[in-house]
């Protein structure tokens, strides 16, 4: 699988950056989704022209600064008609935000595990404010997960286990975490990787007010080989 970085910011972006978003293609090229699609992802995507390409978008909640840009996406796909609706995977909840969603030009689905093309999904409760999950993507004999955000959670670091990369929510400081905060530590991801014994690290959900490199040099204390998601960069599982 070939993946995207979109957005790498949150919960909003730094100036000239994105929110949450991640293109996943298979090897051959023929399945691809996208997971998140938070602030400035659409401009993104748009510049790759990856709209027509897509096979369903995948949302780990309905937090704005992941699911933000749907909304002017449904104008996009006006002016780039599909032969089918888009099907887009969410949570339920919070129901104010998930019927902004209810658009002629999306299929809406639950978040429960989906065969998309090549790509088989699942998903697991992960512990945040509002009805959040972690997704796993399986295809081409590997193994994608992505905590989407989230605090530690025995159910999460199971659901990590033996990944091939982890995408993962470093939304705070060492510093500044707290056993009831929103968001994993740069620093407990590292650890979280390393107990889970994963093959790569990815941290994203970087919050502007850090500087990203030295959230990394967090992270790299537990597990040396952490990689920062930057905009346009590509990984490769
Ligand atoms: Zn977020
Ligand atoms: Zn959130």
């Amino acid at each position: 699988m070939r993946l995207t970085i979109l957005g790498n910011n949150g919960p909003y972006p730094c100036g000239g950056g994105a929110c949450s978003g991640y293109l996943l293609e298979s090897d051959s090229g023929n399945t691809a989704i996208l997971i998140d699609c938070g602030t400035g992802v659409l401009a993104n995507l748009m510049g790759m022209d990856a709209l027509d390409r897509l096979d369903a978008v995948v949302l780990s909640h309905l937090h704005y600064d992941h699911m933000s840009d749907l909304l002017p996406m449904q104008y996009a796909i006006q002016f780039h008609p599909r032969r089918h609706p888009l099907p887009v995977y969410a949570p339920r909840t919070p129901e104010p935000v998930r019927a902004l969603l209810d658009a002629p030009c999306y299929d809406l689905w639950p978040c429960e595990d989906a065969t998309i093309g090549e790509m088989r999904v699942r998903f697991t409760p992960a512990r945040h404010p509002v009805e959040t999950n972690a997704v796993e993507v399986t295809c081409d004999g590997a193994r994608f997960v992505f905590t989407g955000d989230s605090n530690t959670d025995p159910v999460v670091e199971f659901f990590c286990e033996g990944a091939d990369l982890l995408l993962a929510d470093a939304g705070l400081s060492e510093a500044d975490w707290k056993p009831a905060a929103p968001h994993y530590s740069a620093a407990l991801c590292g650890k979280l990787a390393k107990d889970a014994h994963v093959k790569q690290l990815v941290l994203t959900h970087f919050n502007p007010k850090y500087d990203p490199e030295d959230l990394l040099n967090e992270a790299r204390r537990e597990f040396p080989a952490a990689r920062a998601a930057r905009v346009g960069e590509v990984f490769y599982i």
